[in-house]
């Protein structure tokens, strides 16, 4: 299909959970927006996220009498970045994340549960889904709901147009130029470009990345060609405890539960409750940017549910002693069984040398498990304002382009450590729905409403 001559209200660069809700969004606000994606699917990395957006102040939260608020959700990612992040930004966000979940609520049907993991959190606010959907399927529901959203697939935006007076004014295809009033880029990280990873992210280059392939960073690309700032684009989650080729991993559920992670020397190098990226960032430096975790059989019986996959793969060892189960490791033996002892001193002191609370013992049997570091997502892009706006170096706004999710710049701060687990999701869905009102703002209300 020829392009040139399309026009549309707002163009949407990428149809994963930031472009949705973008576009979910400006069409609420009677914009008629397209919404074009790459490849033939919709969902990104967002379809591939575990069930983790974080909200502070939602109706979920009170109706479990959880007292939270977005201050202290803003205070916990910026004590978990260093105070790395645009403060403003970082304050927006969360102080819209109870709207932004309960507009999903209500705008897609979804029905959300909180879960009781904190991962640096000082409240319990990860909002699940209950149904086994991602949230791509209800968000694609909604949109193919809505009459003034159009969905292109294996439609890659190749660049932005622009004006005499540099304001963007559409996008070309290889079909030629779609005009829009405005241009939302949406379009993800780049966590699939080598080339981008080894400029920005070179500790990134050499460990597995199972993240969506579409993650090439066309939109930072095309933002830095039309003049955009960037920030914290050395920002990454490192997850820590991938297991490739199988494509697995071992669940948070297991440090939650008193397990630790080990090096090659059978020694523990950090709280392992600082997940992902604590434990992540620590892991870039260790021989084969590898770790084993190490559990008994209490933590292995209440994590079962979330290591079924890993043990059916045979993936999981199992010995009688410390000594044993380091030999089937292929890790050093005295280390281990040292470190099993200082860990069980500690719990009767309540904390550990890593600041890490611990309270019961381990005893034989012990589990272990080989894990490797991964490039889940890179956090770092366009500079953008609170409205999502995306920026000049000089600060003024670029006309007409906004950028949210894995293209603009997230609240992770600069480096691998600084993730706060919901981040992702925040940056993608949060600042969606921002940038989609924001760019709607003005257009006239749809027929009927
Ligand atoms: C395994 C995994 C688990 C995760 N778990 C969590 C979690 O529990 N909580 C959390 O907060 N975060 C999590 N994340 C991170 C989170 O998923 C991402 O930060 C977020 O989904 C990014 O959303 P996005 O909309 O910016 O990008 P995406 O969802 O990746 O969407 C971008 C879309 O744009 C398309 N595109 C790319 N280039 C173009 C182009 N030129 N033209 C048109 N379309 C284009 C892509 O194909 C893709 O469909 C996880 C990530 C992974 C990989």
């Amino acid at each position: 299909m020829e392009h040139s001559g399309l026009y549309f209200g707002i163009i949407v660069v990428g149809a994963g959970g930031c472009g949705l809700s973008a576009a979910l969004a400006a069409a609420e606000s009677g914009a008629d927006v397209l919404l074009l994606e790459k490849t033939d699917k919709p969902g990104g990395g967002t379809a591939l996220s575990s069930k983790g957006l974080r909200a502070a102040g939602t109706r979920f939260q009170r109706e479990k009498g959880i007292e939270d608020n977005p201050a202290r959700y803003a205070q916990d990612i910026l004590r978990r970045n260093g105070g790395q992040s645009d403060v403003a930004l970082t304050e927006r966000l969360a102080q819209t994340s109870a709207e932004t979940v309960e507009w999903l609520a209500d705008r897609a049907g979804i029905e959300f549960e909180i879960g009781t993991h904190l991962f640096g959190h000082s409240a319990e606010r990860a909002h699940s889904w209950k149904a086994d959907r991602t949230i791509i399927d209800y968000l694609v529901d909604a949109a193919q709901q809505a009459d003034n959203i159009r969905i292109l697939f294996s439609t890659p935006a190749v660049s932005l147009k622009l004006d005499a007076d540099g304001a963007v004014t559409g996008v070309v295809t290889q079909s030629g130029v779609i005009t829009g009033r405005k241009v939302i880029l949406a379009s993800g990280g780049f966590g699939a470009s080598p080339e981008l990873l080894s400029q920005y992210i070179p500790q990134a280059v050499d460990i597995p990345f199972p993240g969506h392939y579409g993650s090439t960073g066309d939109g930072l690309r095309m933002g830095i060609a039309v003049g955009a700032a960037t920030e914290n684009l050395g920002a990454f989650q490192p997850f820590p405890t991938y297991i490739g080729p199988e494509e697995l991993s071992v669940s948070p559920e297991v440090t939650t539960s008193g397990g630790i992670a080990v090096d090659q020397r059978g020694r523990r190098f950090v709280d392992e409750t600082r997940f992902p990226g604590g434990i992540g960032a620590k892991m870039l430096n260790l021989p084969g940017k590898q770790a084993y975790e190490i559990f008994d059989e209490r933590i292995c019986q209440s994590a079962r549910n979330h290591l079924a996959d890993v043990i059916a793969a045979g993936m999981v060892k199992k010995a009688e002693t410390a000594a044993e189960l380091a030999y089937q490791l292929g890790i050093d033996a005295a280390g281990l069984e040292r470190t099993i002892q200082e860990y069980n001193s500690a719990t009767a002191y309540g904390k550990d040398p890593f600041g890490r609370t611990l309270s019961v013992p381990m005893n034989t049997p012990l589990y272990g498990v080989k894990v490797r570091v991964a490039l889940y997502h890179t956090q770092g892009g366009l500079k953008v304002n609170t409205d999502a706006q995306v920026l000049r170096p000089d600060g003024s706004v670029i006309p007409n382009l906004y950028a949210g999710g894995g293209v603009a710049t997230g609240i992770s701060g600069s480096g691998p450590e600084g993730y706060l687990p919901g981040n992702g999701l925040l940056a993608s869905l949060g600042l969606g729905r921002i940038a989609g009102e924001h760019a709607a703002k003005g257009f006239k209300s749809p027929p009927g409403t």
